[in-house]
């Protein structure tokens, strides 16, 4: 019969080589407070297994993080509604809730510079990531220009299917700059094809929809991404003040009080565009 030293290197051992690392590393505290607090067996397993499983998820959250390429990692959290009052607390905890995946509901973001676009956009993306589903941030300009990329050189297939394979889409700044007719096209492309596969999209334009038809080269290929785009969608309209300006209006640096809203061209010039 092996003594209780034996069968505790064993079951250190045999934990390493399940790649139960997480179980190895807290077993011996575990066992303590086990025997301290006179835990049940099914209690002391079950503790064991929770701290497994929890930082197997940690591990996996943090890899969909890494992967989904957030410009930064905020969460609602910091994001301050009282500075934003046009952004309904509610319709953004139920955007949290993450329905709208299972729905394939498109999210809009629209507004002016600095009023948290992107912060929100990302925030709802964190917590899709969180949840254990893939995402992918990008710009408007980079997707176009990686899927331009792709186009020429024969792999825009494999670049859709990329696509095609995240559960979430986060296409950052459209609008920003116009986009030409091969552009164009390559977007309504990968729109259409998420909208057919019932995957959702969330996407952030400084243009409101009337200006769309000239943001796209062509009126007609600007309708036909809105239709698919606006069938199954949330509007998310922020009227608010710029909050990159907000410290800087506050020490008088900029005296409107009204909302200040540049154009895109100054906003990328000062390094600060979306
Ligand atoms: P946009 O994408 O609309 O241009 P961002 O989301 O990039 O704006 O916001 C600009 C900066 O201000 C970011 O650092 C963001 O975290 C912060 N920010 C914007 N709105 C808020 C808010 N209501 N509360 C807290 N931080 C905010
Ligand atoms: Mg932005």
């Amino acid at each position: 019969m092996a003594t209780e030293a034996v069968s505790y290197e064993r079951m250190h051992l045999n934990l390493k080589k399940l790649g139960l690392l997480s179980i190895s590393e807290v077993v011996d505290s575990t066992l303590e407070s086990a025997a301290d607090k006179d835990q049940s067996l099914v209690e002391f397993l079950d503790s064991l297994l929770e701290a497994e499983v929890s930082a197997r998820c940690e591990r996996t959250c943090e890899t969909k993080i890494k992967m989904a390429r957030f410009p930064f990692k905020k969460t609602i959290d910091s994001f301050d509604f009282s500075f934003q009052p046009s952004v309904d607390r509610k319709q953004v905890r139920d955007l949290l809730s993450l329905r709208f995946l299972a729905d394939g509901v498109n999210v809009v973001l629209l507004g002016p510079p600095g009023v948290g676009k992107t912060h929100l956009a990302v925030a709802i993306g964190m917590a899709a990531c969180q949840a254990g589903h893939t995402a992918y941030f990008t710009t408007a300009t980079d997707l176009v220009a990686g899927l331009t990329k792709s186009y020429t050189t024969g792999t825009f297939d494999t670049k859709m299917h990329f696509f095609g394979r995240m559960r979430l889409l986060i296409i950052d700044e459209v609008g920003y700059l116009p986009l030409d007719r091969q552009a164009s096209n390559l977007l309504f492309q990968l729109i259409s094809r998420r909208y057919e596969s019932g995957s959702s999209v969330i996407l952030t334009s400084n243009r409101g929809y009337g200006e769309w038809g000239t943001m796209f080269s062509d009126p007609v290929i600007a309708s036909a991404v809105l239709d698919r785009l606006l069938h199954r969608s949330v509007t998310i309209n922020i009227r608010g003040e710029s909050y990159r300006l907000k410290d800087k209006r506050k020490a008088g640096i900029i005296g409107a009080t009204k909302p200040v809203i540049l154009p895109p061209e100054e906003e990328t010039q000062a390094g600060t565009a979306g």
